[in-house]
């Protein structure tokens, strides 16, 4: 079965959907193909913490009434170690700019919402999903949908499908150039039923490996451990999780960490990853699909929601007034970003965590680091102001 659209859109995450919405609100008609089920995307737990920009782009989209009244806004982070806290305080460092806490999967449940209300089409538990023809000016998408095998032919095609989607690997050998960072550790991250501890999140470099108090709600907290990438669950029982977590997060003043039930736990590697340029021919990749940066400065879900916002506005221009400039433009308008991000993620996840081979020369190195941040406004400036977001002229 054959059907057109003016922009196919390929996966369901925060890419994918706010691009939808950004076209909707331009008369711009766009399918969205998810390859999993309405409840699974919705229940995925991933990223939580969201920059001012995302905010806002949100919030004038009309996407975020439930955001401001539940998300949490933080005006700073703390970083802990040897027993002491030391805050990085947004408002007197980054202009006003703030993070506010909400999961990526209430960001995602709030999109797909508003996007079926819309009426516009948004198509899960697809398969086979394949491209063609993405150097031509009528690339097709072929998938399967509830048994039947359809062709979408577009005049764009946005690959949101993240790092193990199937648009990047569309693209012909040699084209693409690969740049990746693989970091010798991972993160076991928890999500607990218990109130945080915190008010604002802890970053804690030690000795046994890094932690993380983070929070998704009033009534959730979110946990993450150093860990060995090669480790699997079964290494890391409930007790062993919170016997770490105490001890990474120790503070000197009495301080304590709650516990609770465990309602998620997972093992994530941390890896960075740009493939350039992020086109070929009418084959727009967006977010993870494109470019990965380790979980540390909390950049994923933001930097996926930065370059749609780019390409969401290119398309308008094309698709409305045939002036493919923008498009042309694309990557190179992203890629500047792209690098200062992940430049920012590699510089949080070196300070921060315990490196198998380190030896005294970089732990001495990583120390002063650590140290110049939270004794120099300078230091701490510059880290406020990339971790709540830079501006849109990046
Ligand atoms: C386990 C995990 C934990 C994370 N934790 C954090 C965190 O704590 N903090 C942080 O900042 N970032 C975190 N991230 C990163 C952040 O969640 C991502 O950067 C963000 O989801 C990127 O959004 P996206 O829309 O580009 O990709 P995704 O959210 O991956 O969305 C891609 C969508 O495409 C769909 N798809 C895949 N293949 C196909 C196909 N063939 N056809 C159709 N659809 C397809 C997928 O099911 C998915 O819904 C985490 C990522 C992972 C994987």
């Amino acid at each position: 079965m054959e059907s057109r659209t003016q922009v196919g859109i390929v996966g369901a995450g925060p890419a994918g959907l706010v691009l939808s919405h950004l076209l909707q609100r331009e008369g711009i008609d766009c399918v969205v193909l998810e390859d999993r089920s309405r409840e699974y995307v919705e229940k995925r737990v991933r990223a939580g913490v969201l920059e001012q920009g995302t905010v806002d782009l949100l919030t004038e989209l009309g996407l975020a009434d439930r955001l401001h009244r539940e998300g949490l806004v933080h005006q700073g982070i703390e970083l802990r170690f040897d027993g002491e806290g030391h805050r990085i305080p947004f408002e007197e460092l980054a202009e006003g700019r703030a993070i506010t806490i909400y999961g990526q999967q209430e960001v995602v449940k709030d999109l797909i919402a508003a996007r079926l209300d819309a009426g516009g089409p948004l198509l899960f538990e697809v398969d086979d999903v394949s491209l063609d023809g993405i150097d031509t000016d009528e690339p097709t998408i072929r998938f399967k949908h509830e048994g039947v095998e359809k062709e979408l032919h577009c005049d764009a095609i946005a690959g949101c499908d993240g790092f193990h989607g199937v648009c990047r690997p569309s693209v012909p050998d040699g084209v693409l150039s690969f740049n990746e960072l693989e970091y010798p550790f991972a993160w076991l991250g928890i999500l607990a039923e218990v109130a945080p501890s915190t008010d604002e999140l802890i970053y804690a470099p030690h000795e046994r490996g890094f932690a993380l108090h983070s929070l998704r709600s009033p009534e959730l907290s979110r946990l993450y451990v150093q860990c060995d990438p090669e480790d699997s669950l079964e290494d890391w029982p409930d007790e062993r999780i919170w016997e770490e977590l105490h001890v990474r997060l120790a503070r000197d003043d009495g301080w304590t960490l709650k516990e609770g039930p465990l309602v998620e736990k997972g093992i994530a590697p941390l890896r960075s990853f740009v493939a350039q340029p992020m086109q070929y021919g009418r084959l727009y990749l967006a977010g993870d699909a494109v470019h990965i940066v380790p979980a540390t400065g909390a950049k994923g879900l933001n930097l996926a929601v930065a370059d749609v916002q780019v390409l969401g506005e290119a398309l308008t221009k094309y698709l409305k007034g045939g002036d493919g400039s923008l498009l042309d433009a694309y990557s190179d308008a992203c890629l500047r970003r792209v690098w200062r991000v992940q430049h920012f993620s590699w510089w949080m996840t070196w300070m921060l965590h315990r490196f198998p081979d380190d030896d005294g020369f970089q732990r001495g190195l990583r120390r002063a680091q650590l140290e110049y941040v939270c004794s120099s406004r300078a230091a701490a400036a510059t880290l406020a102001e990339n971790y709540v977001g830079l501006g849109r002229d990046w």
